[in-house]
């Protein structure tokens, strides 16, 4: 079955002006990339906010042609327009019930000026940028938490900062120069010249209308006087006003006001921006004060000082996260009026480290503390010390009652109120009942975050929710003049509270900003500012309970990235949105509410379960630890019939003929409907002899071959055509190994194929019968098993007997072989794929130093998952082909091989490379001879 459409049906229900644009859209964007029906709309839709609106229409677009076109149409028929990065925003500006123009792909970035600049395509993740800035030293200025999710045009767009960043290296600061499209379709490159001076002839009043603005601010002193204090700290409510005073050529401050401005002012097409140092020593001091104005003291006393980070945490912050295992147990023992610091420095070598260390401890001396200061730049300590700060916001996620959403507020101090600042929140919190509230924030930049959990389901809720933000805000910008946004821009969330903060002045010039560039409003209305003073109470989004797998979900987003069907149907986040929606409306009254659940779980059968390759790599990004992938497998289980499980269980008894069938997923597939689909560089069976080697070594090891090595063996294009057993044996017998295989082999499986297709109770029996054999193999747990398969063994590890010792092949080979061997390194690039089993095992450092033993050059493309998850590749290809679409591109010519450590996997990677995948057992055993001695050392000599 392919991807849903949107139907006909759906189109006709749209409104007439929706209707006429989608109709248009076709002209110019292909149907696969134009939505309109209820699941994706509702799914794609969604943000990391607590505002829910619907898009009636979703389009995803890949060019500046296909931004114009869509722009040209929005103005035609009078449509809102919306643009979408990665859905993190937290204040609600990437939501809309109009059209939602999501960027798919836009990815181009290089290198400029040596490595000072970098050319960057909207839709590149910050964390991308920095992975090809890494090698240089350097990395993009802006570092929101959300950096492995969150995409270029939205921290544009947000102005994004964190950290280390501050007010001086955010993309306001750092940016050279960007490409824009603006409301009326003009795509605009401000560095080039040509480009600048038909701008000025074709948008001359637009330009006047910017420099009369920039006129009358700097004719007003104490206005001019205010927006240079308000930027002194962070800043990102309303409109970047310090345009007007920071730069005088209108092109110049347009340029500048885009950032921040949520997508309401232009479309950022492309952006250059000048990198930063990124130095690779650090050190850091968890620094405890008795109290929160010692704290703030200390802080003071630490501007302008060699730290790169100050991160303040208050004692109900510290509180939530003490009982974590690893933590430094001070934490338990603390006082009630207890502030912590938590100091980074670092330097581009270890002596620069010591010595900032040192100079920060000096500007703190004489400061009372709860224990001495102490700066470590031991990896492991100062890591324990920033999981403290990491923590914070899923400890309170964690925490949350189901049905309640967690809050992160985002406010700004000037410097001398922050102590009072901190208290006055923690007293509001108090008087409104926010007892779990916690307050945390980067402390140089009076940017104080806080935390705490709210439901959005009941009116007194919403109410409490008005009650205690009218008293923040006027605490923040009314007592203590600070800022209501620091760095999650204004949104719906504070747009109705931003002439409060600026004042009427400076809010009636923002206005202006909006009609000059935007003056028939289409740019994402209602964000950013917004006259209705309740804005920010409407459209709330509840989080019902769905399973309790997911409950836990905040829909941050940071599992996106991670997921290979996110680009085919759903993603981990929405896969939950739905869930919820469904579970929502089993509940809901009202004609529709049933009709509406039906269409979208049928939907959901194909775009939510069938697509979900069940590898729970979303689980290694997600700051609650969900497995998505779990909720999938367990679905599938409910919906298996009677016929089915009959089915599984005859083919779980009698294993041998299932795996005799050649192919075991394509066998399985078959047994329960799925339709395969073979490859054309298909696996062939293997012809392999599973005899025991035994020489009389006193090095012993067990091998078990994965049910899938013993019936899918090297596709007719593969360099090696030997099977993967007799290659294993073969490099164990150079490192002077004897293997024994278990007894009735045939019969043997983890039970992965069962548990990921819905059948736990098969599962684990088969996985108990595998115990028995294995634990008899190795004499009850003495001697090493190799398994060499990685997704096998992940499961071997997780639910066999602990006695037993298992290991994924580069795993045993790196650490028990290495020093038996003798490497020669081959010419030339090899692609190195580590699999998500790998990855979350922790793997992927020595398979990576295996392959750097074999080879003079190792690429690792992607480390997300292949999307073709044990027989998923045969029963749904696209789902593969649409994880690896990038695959090929990404690897350099004269890249002729491959290399992972599953089967599945590799049929996957070499369909879609175009260049064969073995395992990196067929690696070793080409690059490697016996060390002297190492394959007949006698028995006795040491292992
Ligand atoms: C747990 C968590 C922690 C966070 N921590 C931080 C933090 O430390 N610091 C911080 O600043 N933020 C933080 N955020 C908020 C958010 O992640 C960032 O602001 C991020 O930069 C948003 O990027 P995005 O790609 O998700 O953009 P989106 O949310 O998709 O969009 C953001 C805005 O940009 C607009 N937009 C997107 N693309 C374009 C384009 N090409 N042209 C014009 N407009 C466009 C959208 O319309 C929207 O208004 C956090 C979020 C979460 C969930
Ligand atoms: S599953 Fe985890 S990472 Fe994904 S949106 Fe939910 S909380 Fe965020
Ligand atoms: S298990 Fe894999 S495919 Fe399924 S939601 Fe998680 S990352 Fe996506």
């Amino acid at each position: 079955m392919g991807s849903p459409r949107s139907t006909r049906a759906d189109v006709r229900a749209l409104p007439p002006a929706h209707r006429a644009f989608y109709e248009g859209a076709r002209a110019s964007i292909p149907p696969e990339r134009l939505v309109c029906d209820p699941l994706r709309t509702l799914a794609y839709g969604t943000d990391a906010s607590f505002y829910r609106l619907v898009p009636k229409v979703v389009v995803r677009v890949r060019s500046a042609p296909e931004v114009q076109a869509v722009l040209a149409l929005a103005r035609r028929h009078h449509v809102p327009l919306t643009f979408r990065a990665a859905g993190t925003s937290l204040s609600g500006q990437a939501v809309t019930d109009s059209v939602l123009v999501q960027l798919d792909g836009w990815k181009g970035r290089r290198i400029a000026d040596g490595g000072a600049a970098v050319v960057l395509e909207p839709g590149v993740i910050g964390a991308e940028a920095n992975a090809l800035l890494a090698p240089l030293g350097r990395k993009i200025g802006p570092d929101p938490a959300s950096i492995g999710a969150c995409q270029v045009g939205g921290i544009a767009a947000n102005n994004a900062s964190g950290m280390c960043c501050g007010t001086a290296q955010n993309t306001y600061r750092t940016v050279r120069a960007m490409k824009l499209v603006l409301a009326d379709g003009t795509l605009v490159d401000t560095a080039d010249p040509a480009d600048r001076a038909r701008l000025r002839e074709s948008h001359r009043s637009l330009l006047d209308g910017l420099a009369a603005i920039r006129r009358e601010v700097l004719s007003d002193a104490p206005l001019e006087r205010r927006i240079r204090e308000k930027y002194r700290i962070k800043n990102t409510t309303g409109y970047g006003l310090n345009s007007f005073v920071d730069f005088e050529d209108p092109l110049d401050i347009l340029l500048h006001l885009v950032f921040g401005s949520e997508g309401t002012l232009a479309f950022i097409a492309e952006v250059t921006l000048a990198t930063v140092e990124e130095h690779a020593h650090r050190a850091s001091a968890l620094a405890l004060f008795p109290d929160v104005e010692t704290a703030a003291r200390a802080t003071q006393r630490l501007s302008g000082g060699p730290v790169s980070a100050v991160e303040l945490m208050d004692r109900a912050s510290l509180r939530s996260v003490e009982a974590k295992p690893g933590l430094p147990p001070v934490l338990r023992t603390l006082g009630d009026g207890v502030c912590a610091l938590l100091v980074e420095v670092r330097a581009a070598d270890p002596a620069g480290v010591a010595r900032a260390a040192e100079a920060a401890g000096a500007l703190l001396a004489g400061l009372p503390t709860v224990e001495p200061i102490r700066f470590t730049s031991v990896k492991a300590e100062y890591e324990r010390l920033w999981d403290i700060r990491r923590g914070l916001f899923p400890a309170v996620g964690a925490a949350r009652r189901i049905g309640t959403t967690v809050v992160i507020e985002d406010v700004a101090f000037p410097m001398a109120h922050l102590a009072a600042g901190t208290v006055e929140l923690r007293r509001l919190f108090a008087r409104h009942g926010y007892d779990e509230g916690i307050v945390f924030g980067h402390a140089l930049d009076g940017n104080l975050h806080f935390v705490f959990t709210q439901g959005f389901d009941d009116a007194a809720e919403v109410e409490r929710y008005r009650r205690f933000m009218d008293d923040v805000c006027e605490l923040v910008a009314k007592r203590f003049d600070g800022s209501l946004k620091g760095e999650h821009d204004t949104g719906r969330n504070m747009a109705p509270f931003v002439a409060l903060e600026w004042g009427e002045k400076a809010h009636g010039l923002m206005r202006r900003v909006k009609a000059l560039l935007d003056p028939d409003g289409l740019l994402n209305p209602g964000v950013l500012l917004n006259d209705d003073p309740r804005a920010h109470l409407k459209d709330l989004k509840a989080l019902p309970h769905a399973h309790e797998l997911v409950d836990r979900c905040t829909e941050c987003g940071f599992c996106e990235p991670r997921c290979p069907s996110r680009a085919l149907t759903l993603t981990p986040r929405q896969r939950i949105v739905v869930r919820r929606e469904i579970a929502r409306l089993g509940t809901a009254a009202g004609p529709d509410a049933a009709p509406r659940r039906r269409r979208l779980e049928r939907d959901y059968a194909y775009l939510g379960d069938d697509t979900c390759a069940t590898d729970g790599l979303c689980a290694t990004a997600c700051p609650v630890g969900i497995d998505t992938g779990k909720l999938t497998k367990v679905r599938r289980a409910e919906a298996r019939s009677p016929l089915a499980n009959g089915m599984a269980t005859l083919a779980a008894g009698h294993f041998e003929w299932t795996a005799a069938g050649a192919r075991t997923g394509l066998a399985l597939a078959r047994t329960f409907g799925a339709l395969p689909i073979l490859p054309e560089a298909a696996p062939r069976a293997p012809r392999a002899a599973f005899e025991d080697v035994v020489k009389g070594r006193d090095r012993r090891a067990v091998y078990f071959p994965s049910c899938i090595a013993r019936t899918m063996g090297p596709a007719g294009g593969d360099p090696d055509r030997r099977a993967l057993s007799e290659v294993m044996l073969s490099v164990l017998d150079k490192a002077g190994f004897d293997v024994r295989f278990p007894s009735d082999l045939a019969s043997l499986c983890c039970g992965l194929s069962f548990e990921s297709k819905g059948f736990p109770r098969l599962a684990g029996e088969k996985a108990r019968e595998l115990e028995r054999a294995l634990l008899a193999a190795t004499e009850g747990g003495k001697l090493p098993v190799v398994c060499d398969t990685s997704p096998c063994v992940q499961r071997m590890k997780a639910v066999l007997d602990p006695h037993l010792s298992i290991h994924e092949p580069a795993e045993f080979i790196h650490d028990r072989l290495m020093d038996r061997l003798r490497f020669e390194r081959r010419e030339g690039p090899i692609a190195l794929h580590v699999t998500c089993s790998s990855t979350k095992m922790g793997l992927e450092p020595k398979l990576r130093a295996l392959a750097e033993a074999c080879a003079e050059e190792v690429i690792v493309p992607s480390t997300g998952c292949c999307g073709f998850a044990g027989d998923k590749g045969f029963s749904t290809p696209e789902l593969a082909a649409s994880a690896l679409a990038g695959l090929r591109g990404a690897l350099p010519a004269g890249c002729e091989r491959g290399y992972s450590n599953s089967r599945a996997c590799e049929i996957g990677l070499t369909m879609h490379s175009g260049v064969p995948h073995q395992s990196i057992v067929y690696l070793v055993d080409a690059c490697t001879s016996p060390r002297d001695g190492a394959e007949g050392r006698p028995p006795g000599a040491a292992t």
